[in-house]
């Protein structure tokens, strides 16, 4: 679905992404991990068009998007939960939605009934202005957001950041049940902990430049992640 290929990007002389291959295959979740700094959100920016490749290609479903604008991007099929949620505070809940709806080709109301099922606290706070809402309830959001479009890949920048752990495990949850109705994730992570127990496969990044990658399972239980990113155990 989405195919990169030798990707560097540079802020002047300093390339954050150097000669990165990745592949993400329809229906799966694949996680990015890396310390601060890796590369995960310059890689995710350059997918969306929000950084310019200095050199090599991103396709996606067969087409070269490389040089395209973010606003082509999404409307091809690509949404994003930006770091730190980007939400509109002073909207409410329910106009936070419709706006995530808006590249959506026919009725959103069965995507809202889906996001609302799942996250009930969205729908009895629909009328409250998302600014009000707590933390965790703000990445609900977000993420709700970025799905009402019904895109075929989102992207997600750190999404358990700055959240408790009964949150994290929901968001994740909510990830893997709508992979299992078609969806296809990539997701950056420092909590490389939760991102290996839920993704398929994933990419370590370290300082622009994948180290290791593989099954999730396989990453998770090697010596090396371990000690490095999965606090030594
Ligand atoms: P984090 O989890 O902290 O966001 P990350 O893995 O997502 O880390 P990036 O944000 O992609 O890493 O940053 C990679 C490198 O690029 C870092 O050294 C960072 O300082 C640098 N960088 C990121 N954005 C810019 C920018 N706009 N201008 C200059 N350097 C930047």
């Amino acid at each position: 679905m989405l195919n990169v290929e030798g990707l560097s990007v540079c802020y002047g002389p300093i390339c954050a992404v150097r000669k990165i291959d990745l592949q993400v295959r329809p229906g799966e979740i694949v996680a990015l991990i890396g310390a601060n700094g890796a590369g995960k959100s310059t890689l995710i920016n350059a997918v969306l068009g929000l950084q310019r490749a200095k050199s090599g290609t991103i396709t996606f479903l067969g087409q070269d998007i490389t040089r395209w604008k973010t606003e082509k991007v999404v409307a091809a099929g690509i949404s994003v939960v930006p770091e730190g949620r980007g939400m509109l505070a002073d909207m409410t809940v329910l106009e936070n939605l419709q706006l995530g709806a808006y590249h959506h080709k026919g009725d959103y109301g069965p995507m809202l009934e889906k996001v609302f099922s799942y996250f009930p606290i969205l729908n009895d706070r629909k009328t409250q202005k998302a600014g009000t809402l707590s933390g965790g309830e703000q990445q609900m959001l977000a993420i709700s957001r970025a799905l009402m479009g019904e895109p075929r890949l989102v992207l997600l920048d750190e999404p358990s950041l700055a959240l408790s752990p009964a949150y994290v495990d929901k968001i994740f949850r909510f990830l893997v049940e709508m992979k299992r109705q078609g969806l296809t994730i990539l997701l950056s992570e420092q909590n490389a902990r939760k991102a290996l127990q839920y993704a398929d496969r994933g990419y370590v990044l370290d300082l622009g430049v994948t180290v290791m990658e593989g099954p999730a399972r396989q990453l998770a239980d090697d010596p090396e992640v371990r000690r490095a990113y999965l606090g030594g155990e």
